[in-house]
């Protein structure tokens, strides 16, 4: 097939099919390498969504691929039998894991591993705790248990009956319009006025950093505040690190850069080079009692299989011999450096924030009054694609994810590219 009738026969079969904007870029996607990604014509892409935040240490890494090609002449799928595979997954993420989460459970899905934990809180919730609580603008997926944590005020209708508690601390649009650090964090106030007024609330889910949402990165106060007023009032901490456990963010998971000890943790994305893994961990008192107490109790079809276990296990190995992490807070620095400089000089970005290798630009069409530009966005991203850097569009941002161990040769390109886009994209 040429592009051309990968398209056709995807706006034919497809629901709902590609966005827009991917589709009138022309490009078809046919293998990975490293940073890069190239269609069917073998035209090069850097890949600045590492596939949607998966591709940690790249694509098609050549440790990662010679593990896989190795367990796929051994072994694929088997059930309630223990693999080798499954045990070094269980291992590489022993090193990782804060030393309290002592057990995990191996899912596909990050939507599934949070079913995991929904199941987790209730087995050991008090009668009297029955309701979760979540914060406005997280994502946890789209399993009806994950969509009821979930309260945007579009496109997700959420008729659980779970408690919103506020907001994450989104200091460019705030929204009680104080500005850090002299508002004195009222939002962490107001959440914690919330948990300590009710006394049904079993758990809190919490994206530490919220990604779907436009990278929402709190102040480093934010929290621990509402950690501890969740301690005082038997809250457990349930963090969703979907997008951002395996060092996204600089640590292996964001909470750390907080210093808050989260008593559940679901992982995926970057933990396994895009095969479908998914983990919950947790303290052994949540972890190895009710729910999850008998043998295959949070086992699925094709949770834990060998494949994506020697997936998972590999990606950590890479992680871990070539230091990417060690690596990460400079490459960091020259990112945001890059986006910063851009922000100053194309009044169409409202603002850059972010952090480690997880980074957002806010389009807007007016700075002063901050009036979201969609369009301006759209244009940033399909010039980019056309121009050979691939990034994450939805609404008015775009979001900018490279691999963790990306060239710095590659960042600089792609910052070139972005300066010239961002003209395009401020002179529709
Ligand atoms: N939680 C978070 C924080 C996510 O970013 C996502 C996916 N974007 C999910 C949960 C759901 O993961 P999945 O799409 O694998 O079900």
């Amino acid at each position: 097939m040429n592009s051309e009738q990968v398209f056709a026969t995807e706006q034919q079969l497809l629901s709902p099919g590609i966005s827009e904007e991917s589709r009138l870029a022309g490009v078809v996607f046919a293998r990975g390498s490293g940073s890069y990604l190239f269609d069917l014509e073998g035209k090069a892409y850097l890949d600045f969504a590492s596939g949607i935040f998966t591709q940690n240490v790249g694509h098609n890494h050549p440790e990662v691929v010679t593990q896989v090609k190795q367990q796929l002449d051994e072994l694929w799928n088997v059930h309630d039998a223990s693999t080798v595979a499954r045990a070094r997954a269980c291992q590489a993420l022993n090193r990782h894991l804060p030393q309290d989460l002592t057990r995990v459970a191996f899912f596909t899905t990050g939507a599934e591993a949070v079913e995991a934990a929904i199941r987790a809180v209730f087995a050991a919730a008090p009668p009297e705790k029955q309701r979760l609580a979540a914060l406005r603008y997280g994502f946890h997926g789209k399993t009806q248990g994950a969509r009821s944590l979930v309260h945007w005020d579009v496109g997700y209708s959420n008729q659980s009956g779970n408690s919103v508690l506020g907001y994450a601390a989104n200091c460019y649009r705030c929204p009680l319009e104080r500005s850090y650090p002299s508002c004195e964090m009222q939002c962490a106030k107001l959440v914690n006025k919330h948990i300590s007024s009710k006394a049904n609330i079993a758990a809190l889910f919490f994206e530490p950093v919220q990604g779907a949402g436009g990278v929402i990165v709190p102040p480093p106060e934010y929290w621990p505040m509402i950690a501890e007023v969740c301690r005082e009032n038997g809250i457990l901490l349930v963090a969703d690190e979907v997008i951002s456990a395996g060092g996204r963010t600089g640590s292996f998971l964001a909470c750390q850069h907080y210093g808050i000890e989260p008593d559940l943790v679901m992982a995926a994305k970057g933990l396994s080079s895009g095969f479908p893994f998914s983990v919950l961990a947790g303290r052994e008192a949540l972890m190895a009692s009710g729910e999850f107490a008998g043998a295959g109790a949070a086992s699925s079809t094709y949770g834990g299989n060998p494949m994506s276990c020697t997936a998972a296990a590999a990606t950590l190995q890479v992680l871990e011999n070539e230091q990417v992490l060690e690596g990460m807070e400079e490459k960091s620095r020259r990112l945001e450096l890059g986006l910063r400089t851009l922000a100053m000089e194309h009044p169409v970005i409202g603002d850059v924030r972010g952090m480690g290798m997880l980074w957002a630009i806010e389009f807007v069409s007016c700075r002063k009054h901050k009036t979201p530009d969609i369009d301006a966005a759209r244009t940033f991203y399909q010039q980019c694609l056309l121009s050979g850097v691939r990034t994450c569009l939805g609404g008015n941002i775009v979001r900018i994810g490279p691999p963790l161990n990306i060239a710095d040769a590659d960042l600089d390109a792609a910052l070139v590219v972005f300066d010239a886009c961002l003209a395009k994209a401020g002179a529709k």
